[in-house]
């Protein structure tokens, strides 16, 4: 488990992470999410000890780097693996010889490597490539070798560093599922760093969106996906202004398709006698949810009935525009 209480980190008197807190369990999925600048790789440092921190506490498996020497600290690490955007792999050394390195330099003996690499590339599909050197795979197949490679110690959790940042979008769905995989498989925590929204919906449980070094929401991202917080707009932009269509008063509805709602709309039409027209709406499938949005246009007389019927049923809303 981390668990990370007011945590604060400056780099030459300029605060970069402040009062972070965060407690991620064993096995979670999380997503860091933020723009670029944020402090999300900072703080993913601060994590696996390659960084300290000024204040606060950090503790993964209760283990704090600021209460440890260099050689603990380096016994840590190996709990912990990371992925990075651009790979860091050997450029001279095979497939095979990469995903040995670490076990290689903590001097496991040859019969356990062996073992150990031949296993971790079938579980990342690479057994074919087993003599490949870097220049000869793709972007996708570099960072399934990185992933082997930082499984290599049966570390407990798994960093992603923009991992799927340089990839194209179906390259991302297949790392995206081999890190679930692994989540599942081994039970391995995996922290998810990235600016884009997609990959924390497709496969984190929970998520943290950091804006200038603070974190301005927590939660499962469905809970943060249904408050829509600024800071979650921010990221995601706000697109729907392009699909008012105008005439009346055009409210945007956030919702969590479920038994329970899924004919909300046409339960508060008959309800409240109200009439609509719809003017956009956006479903979209995450881990464990389908969310969505939905754009009306209704009566502007109409708009205090509406909006007492869908907070009386716990469904979030906000006006768009007046018109
Ligand atoms: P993100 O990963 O969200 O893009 P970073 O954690 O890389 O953000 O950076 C957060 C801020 O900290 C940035 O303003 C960056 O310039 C600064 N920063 C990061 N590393 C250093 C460093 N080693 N020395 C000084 N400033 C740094």
């Amino acid at each position: 488990m981390i668990e990370i209480h007011n945590l604060q980190k400056s780099y030459n008197g300029v605060t970069i992470l402040k009062d972070i807190n965060l407690t991620i369990q064993d096995g979670e999925i999380y997503g860091l999410v933020g723009r670029s600048g944020a402090g999300k790789s900072t703080l993913l440092r601060c994590i696996n000890g390659l960084e300290s921190y000024d204040s606060g506490s950090l503790k993964v498996d209760r283990f704090d780097i600021k209460q440890h020497n260099e050689n603990e600290i380096r016994h840590f690490r190996k709990n912990i693996g990371m992925i990075f955007q651009h790979f860091s792999l050997m450029e001279r050394k095979t497939v095979y010889q990469n995903v040995a390195l670490p076990m290689k330099c903590w001097g496991y003996s040859r019969t356990d490597t062996d073992k150990r690499v031949r296993e971790l590339l079938k579980v990342v599909e690479l057994e074919e490539k087993i003599n490949d050197k870097p220049r000869m795979l793709s972007g996708g197949q570099k960072q399934r070798v990185a992933i082997a490679r930082a499984l290599s110690l049966n570390p407990k959790i798994l960093l992603c560093d923009e991992a799927t940042s340089a990839l194209d979008p179906k390259t991302t769905q297949s790392i995206l599922a081999l890190l679930e995989k692994i989540n599942k498989t081994f039970h391995i925590a995996v922290v998810i760093v990235t600016h884009q929204m997609s990959v924390v919906r497709k496969i984190c449980h929970k998520v943290s969106i950091l804006e200038n070094g603070k974190i301005s929401a927590s939660g499962t991202v469905s809970k943060v996906f249904l408050e829509q917080p600024q800071s979650l707009k921010n990221l995601l932009g706000e697109e729907e202004d392009e699909l008012i269509l105008g005439g009346g008063k055009t409210i945007k509805i956030t919702y969590a398709e479920s038994g329970d709602n899924n004919r909300i709309l046409s339960d508060m039409a008959r309800e409240l006698n109200v009439g609509f027209s719809l003017s956009g709406a956006k479903l979209e499938r995450y881990r464990d949810a389908v969310l969505g949005a939905i754009v009306l246009t209704v009566d502007d007389e109409r708009i205090a009935d509406i909006g007492q019927y869908l907070t009386e049923r716990g469904v979030s809303w906000e006006v768009l525009s007046n018109d």
